[in-house]
């Protein structure tokens, strides 16, 4: 349980966590597992509390939480992409591919984990400021407008996209970020993941709708800017127009990191999760990548704990293996989304047309690299399959500037 007000200092830990979204609880359970004394200090009310995220993860990627089934909503096997246009491409495995999960209920899952494992929770607890010393790390907390000092022997941040902490650090910040904006909503005859492309639905993304049970379903747009005006127009639009018969809650937003945080550790600190930029560059969604960052994270850290080395030198194993992994699958990601934000509709209308005749999608559906969380090897066979067309090797699929002809 959260303690709010609960006695803070006096204690020794080993770690501080701030956040107790995804990534905090997940390395606050992997810490307190090897035997270290470890703190959650989260912001809010409780883990959980007005999350903003569709809750989308791969069967591997819920597996790897150990977390109870109860969470999931719905299990998906297929999904369907709509072009400007209404073009519809579906595609579809035989067995589930990815849940959708009621995202606080999950968070509270993972919290709980960890604290099952000792790990304590002190919440209405947010972290104003950060010091790294010789021999600790201490941070400052506003706790109902109390202030408080903690110390510890190593800080793992998981703030999710708030650059003043790691800029504080001085780890650089991530600058470009885009906004998802998200409300449930009831609609008719929805039965799989509905992902919509249209630069002017969703300037350089996509919109969705997510079915999360009967008809209860979740609709949302990621954009560049005012996502919220983009989900109202979505909403009003022809893609849901008949369809979305009620608007249940009122709309989320949260920005979405576009790009690694420059440095991602230090002596005595780890950063985890959305506030090391540890999201897929091609869907927004950061759960996976931020779990395995997780992983790594508290295996090097853990080791730096147990032989009492906390320089930045005995923490370095972790930021080489995230400069491999995102220059691995954020760099090819990152082309691919800043292509598709040069396309205007005519152009992605095109684009579908081609991807439906060719039997492109299908053939990467089944190919060795289909990953629901890597997607560098997809992107890789894509380019490779795309080019033995003429039509795409001479460029005629992308002619034309701003939807005209050429
Ligand atoms: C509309 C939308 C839909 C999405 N859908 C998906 C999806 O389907 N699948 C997917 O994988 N990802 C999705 N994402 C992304 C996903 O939500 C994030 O990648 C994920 O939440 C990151 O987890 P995190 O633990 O790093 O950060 P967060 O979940 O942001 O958690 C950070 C926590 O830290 C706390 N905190 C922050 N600062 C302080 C402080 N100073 N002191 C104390 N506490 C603090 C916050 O209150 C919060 O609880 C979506 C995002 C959006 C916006």
């Amino acid at each position: 349980m959260c303690v709010a007000g609960g006695k803070m200092s006096g204690e020794d830990y080993d770690v501080l966590v701030i956040g107790a979204g995804p990534a905090g609880s997940y390395a606050a359970y992997r810490l307190a597992a090897q035997g270290y004394k470890v703190a959650v200090l989260e912001q809010k009310k409780a883990a959980g509390e007005d999350v903003c995220c569709s809750g989308i993860i791969s069967v591997e990627c819920f597996d790897s939480f150990g977390i109870d089934p109860a969470v999931i909503l719905t299990r998906a096997s297929s999904a369907s992409f709509f072009s400007p246009g209404g073009r519809r491409l579906r595609l579809s495995k035989d067995k589930a591919v990815a849940y959708v999960v009621d995202r606080s209920l999950f968070d509270v899952a993972v919290a709980d984990k960890a604290q099952a494992q000792g790990a304590r929770y002190f919440c209405f607890a947010r972290v104003v400021d950060v010091m790294v010393m010789e021999d600790s790390v201490r941070v400052e907390v506003v706790e109902r407008g109390l202030r408080r000092k903690l110390e510890a022997r190593a800080l793992v941040v998981a703030g999710g996209f708030k650059p003043g902490l790691s800029q504080k650090l001085g780890l650089g910040r991530i600058s470009r970020f885009a906004v998802g904006a998200q409300a449930e909503v009831l609609v008719g005859g929805l039965d799989e993941v509905e992902i919509y492309f249209s630069q002017q639905t969703a300037p350089g993304f996509f919109a969705w709708l997510v079915p999360v049970s009967g008809q209860k379903a979740l609709a949302g747009v990621m954009a560049d800017t005012r996502a919220g005006e983009y989900l109202e127009k979505f909403l009003a639009g022809p893609f849901c127009r008949g369809r979305v018969t009620e608007r249940v809650s009122e709309t989320r937003q949260k920005p979405i990191p576009i790009g690694s945080l420059p440095r991602v550790y230090r002596d005595r600190v780890l950063v985890v999760g959305d506030a090391a930029g540890q999201v897929k560059p091609t869907t927004g969604g950061g759960i996976y990548l931020g779990s395995r960052g997780v992983e790594v994270a508290c295996e090097t850290l853990g080791q730096a704990l147990k032989v009492d080395d906390l320089s930045a030198a005995s923490l370095a194993g972790y930021g080489r293996w995230w400069r491999g992994a995102s220059k691995k699958e954020l760099a090819p990601g990152y082309r691919v989304r800043r292509l598709y934000g040069r396309l205007s509709d005519r152009q992605i209308e095109r684009l579908f047309a081609f991807v439906c005749s060719s039997g492109m999608a299908e053939a990467l559906l089944r190919s060795p690299s289909f990953s629901f969380d890597l997607h560098s090897g997809l992107i890789r066979d894509g380019l490779k399959y795309a080019l033995t067309y003429p039509l795409i090797k001479a460029g005629k699929v992308f002619r034309g500037k701003g939807g005209e002809e050429g």
